[in-house]
């Protein structure tokens, strides 16, 4: 518990614009997951690393996760 006071600090100091939440996707660690994303990471995200067993999960950010900022980031890749 204690650990998770000095993180949120941590979090806190790099400018966020998107929180998610997501579960681990492995049945038996079923982690929630915290994830912070900038504006540059939204548009590399591509998933996230579990905390607890270390799995990889493969993800995508869907319109309701970042409502918004969804017109912005997908504009901006129509562009390029
Ligand atoms: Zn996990």
């Amino acid at each position: 518990m204690k650990n998770r006071v000095r993180d949120r600090i941590t979090i806190r100091s790099r400018v966020l614009l998107i929180e998610l939440e997501r579960r681990c996707v492995d049945a038996l660690c079923n982690a929630k997951a915290r994830i912070g994303l900038t504006k540059e990471d939204a548009r590399l995200y591509c998933g996230f690393e579990c905390e607890q067993c270390k799995r990889w999960n493969a993800d995508i950010l869907t319109e309701r996760d970042v409502p918004d900022w969804w017109e912005e980031l997908t504009i901006t890749e129509k562009q390029g």
